[in-house]
């Protein structure tokens, strides 16, 4: 069988990966225009991105019959449209409206409060595309904004979680544990699963995500970022795709997100999600490559292979362990061979 992916980044280079013990071929295809692919008529085809450019190559991809999910990924990655369909499904999400021309700021603090997060309502990631309103601060320039972006509610959230699950065409449903997550700077630093101390929150979770899932005959993974405001989960945003926050799973699971997005988009049976191990994720966003990382006891180092660049995310390390205690003594051991930032990490570490 053989299933293309739209997007050759890390995320399609890990479906490769996940595809080769299933004798699955995937291909990843990047989204410059190299030229129409050939697909067969039974070839599959996925995503690992939710915005490209139209053009031959992603053109041949996205018009193949066999494409999952292709409406919902197109319809989800416009935020407005996302947000409309999740308060249409009675969801809850932060407070938003759409900014217009005619929108009347003092009018959207009114409405919103005092911290207003405007986001693009496309092209979004890692922080990227968007705009704090602060009541009180000079208003920074709208030009670009009004007409292409929605207004948020900024949440004085507790944490970060996230909820991966997978659904196949037969709408069975299966859900791996709450993930805590850490950003900084609006780009995810590092990961944290299992949490027994939220378990009371999984089933509120799973009722959200499934309701979406169910509501659009998703096949595959979909992620569902939330913010924890006391008990109650508020979504953030939700990923037509396999997501960073997931990627504990190579490791800490009895089976990959990967590996369960290509069972499920595949027809291939699904299976309940089962935790071998606490996992800390750890994003390398902008370091060199340090073979020392490997020394540190349960690392398992994914490098993507990427030019260096100032932010950019170049691989992560999972760290797993027979003992959370344990975690957290080589979560501080893989810190000291990072840079400064990553101090934030222990300090938001859960012991269990
Ligand atoms: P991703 O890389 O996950 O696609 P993104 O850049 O598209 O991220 P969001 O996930 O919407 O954007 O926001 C990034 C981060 O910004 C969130 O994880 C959160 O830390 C912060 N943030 C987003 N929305 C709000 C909000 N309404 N209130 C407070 N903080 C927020
Ligand atoms: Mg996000």
């Amino acid at each position: 069988m053989k299933l293309w992916v739209l997007g050759n980044g890390q995320l399609g280079m890990l479906m490769r990966h996940a595809g080769m013990p299933l004798g699955l071929e995937v291909v990843p295809v990047g989204i410059d225009d190299i030229g129409p692919q050939q697909l067969g008529a039974d070839d599959l085809v996925t995503a690992e991105r939710e915005h490209w450019p139209a053009n031959a190559t992603t053109n041949s991809l996205a018009n193949h019959p066999n494409f999952a999910n292709l409406q919902t990924i197109q319809d989800l990655a416009d935020r407005q449209l996302q947000k409309s369909k999740l308060d249409e499904l009675g969801l809850a999400s932060s407070p938003w409206q759409p900014l217009t021309d005619s929108t009347d700021i003092d009018a959207l603090h009114k409405a919103l409060g005092e911290r207003v997060l405007l986001k693009q309502r496309r092209g979004g990631y890692d922080g990227k595309g968007q705009l704090w309103l602060k009541q009180g601060e000079p208003l920074p320039s709208l030009d670009g904004w009004r007409e292409h972006a929605i207004a948020e509610q900024g949440i004085g959230f507790s944490e970060e979680l996230s909820l991966i699950g997978a659904r196949n065409a037969q709408g069975e449903k299966v859900f791996y544990p709450l993930v805590r997550n850490l950003h900084q700077n609006g780009i995810l630093l590092a990961s944290q699963s299992p949490l027994p101390e939220r378990d009371h929150l999984q089933t509120q979770a799973e009722e959200m995500l499934g309701k979406l899932m169910d509501a659009v005959d998703y096949h595959g993974v979909m992620t569902m970022e939330c913010f924890r405001v006391g008990e109650k989960l508020l979504i953030n945003e939700i990923a037509t795709r396999v997501h960073n926050s997931g990627h504990w799973t190579m490791t800490g699971a009895n089976i990959s997100q990967f590996e369960l997005h290509l069972r499920a988009v595949a027809g291939l049976p699904l299976t309940r999600p089962v935790v071998l191990s606490p996992t800390v994720m750890i994003n390398l966003l902008g370091v060199e490559r340090n073979d020392q990382w490997l020394t540190v006891p349960g690392s398992h180092l994914t490098w993507y292979n990427k030019e260096v660049r100032p932010g950019r995310k170049l691989g992560h390390v999972n760290l797993v362990s027979d003992t959370p205690k344990h975690l957290r003594d080589t979560t501080a051991q893989l810190l000291t061979l990072m840079p400064e930032n990553y101090q934030a990490v222990l300090e938001w570490f859960v012991d269990h």
